[in-house]
């Protein structure tokens, strides 16, 4: 991984990072504290590649950039490459304000309505239920529970989405980007590449700096979220290290390859771990995260570490390293056993 040297840009201004597309960052109320969005200069007018989450300070930087560098054009298309709440979360209002229409995946749309319509007292159920599975204690499921509307509280309603399907092309006023569809960091995510130019933006599946978060869908925690990582990882070491990458948090970077390698060894590394962690005696989710993280989260972070955790062990169900041990009790957590040799 290299950094290029592009200036990271102020609020309410872009840093222009190929002939037709720019990069502009917008803050966030987390500990990762900005989000990386990127404009496509088309014959149509500007492609906007993801919104930022739903608050005031959004508003005020899309008014910003809208009534300033954007000005000269329509804006046509707002691409949402996935449902988390800092690139979906205010696709709606950008849309009214826009009068572009949002695309998305399929499975994303789907994803982002189904968290959207629910109750937020049964999705914080939900939650505290995943939780008291993965063997936290009754203090943090409780805390699960006071939490509502972790989703519908960062995300604003989503009007009509139309769809976008892999080898769809977006043409922009110097090339043209196909969309790709990649399984890991979530279920459909949406990746612009010229492979022509050498222009790859990969949002939140190759980031320069962190690994990307894998995890676990709450409603199948057996999907095996982190073996279809690894599948895109390995994929990903053969691109050409000259590539820009544009990820959805950080900087711009090159030698992606060489990137997707480190996070390989990386996922193989957290792996061996937890497969030297259950040689001793069965382990819960909870168990795991220790052996991951070492540390404990508060309820922002609790949630991501958790789904993390769960994906490298469902993981390693998958590859037959380990089983899941029948539950002694109703309200049990699960255990995760060394499957014998
Ligand atoms: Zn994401």
């Amino acid at each position: 991984m290299e950094r290029l040297a592009f200036d990271t840009p102020e609020n309410g201004q872009l840093t222009k990072v190929a002939d037709d597309l720019y990069w502009a960052r917008f803050s966030l109320p987390f500990r990762l504290n900005h989000i990386n969005l990127y404009i496509i200069d088309t014959p149509d007018g500007w492609v906007l590649v993801d919104s930022g989450i739903n608050a005031d300070s959004t508003a005020q930087q899309w008014q910003a950039l809208l009534s300033g560098p954007l000005a000269g054009q329509p804006v046509s298309r707002i691409i949402i490459t996935h449902h988390h709440i800092d690139h979906i979360g205010y696709a709606g209002p950008l849309s009214q304000l826009t009068g572009a229409p949002i695309f998305m995946s399929e499975e994303e749309v789907t994803k982002a309505r189904w968290l959207l319509e629910r109750d937020d007292n049964l999705f914080a159920d939900l939650v505290a239920d995943t939780y008291a599975a993965n063997g936290l204690d009754e203090a943090h499921c409780a805390l699960a529970r006071s939490d509502k509307g972790r989703f519908s509280r960062h995300v604003a309603p989503l009007p009509e989405v139309q769809t976008l399907t892999a080898g769809d092309i977006i043409k922009s006023r110097h090339g043209s980007f196909e969309i790709r569809l990649d399984k890991g960091h979530s279920h459909a995510h949406i990746g612009l590449v010229d492979k022509a130019r050498g222009l790859y933006i990969a949002v939140d599946f190759l980031l320069p700096r962190i690994s990307p978060n894998i995890s676990v869908d709450m409603r199948d925690l057996n999907d095996d979220m982190l073996g279809a990582y690894l599948t895109y990882l390995a994929e990903a070491s053969d691109m050409d290290e000259g590539w820009h990458i544009f990820p959805g948090h950080d900087w711009p970077f090159c030698k992606g390859a060489s990137r997707a390698k480190a996070l390989l060894a990386h996922h193989e590394d957290r792996l061996n771990a937890l497969r030297e962690a259950a040689a001793q005696q069965p382990i819960t989710v909870t168990d795991a995260m220790g052996v991951l993280f070492g540390k404990v989260f508060e309820a922002h972070e609790l949630y991501f570490a958790t789904g993390e955790a769960r994906a490298h062990l469902t993981h390693l169900v998958t590859r037959g390293d380990m089983t899941i041990q029948p539950k002694s009790a109703l309200n049990a957590p699960d255990y995760f056993a060394l499957s014998q040799p």
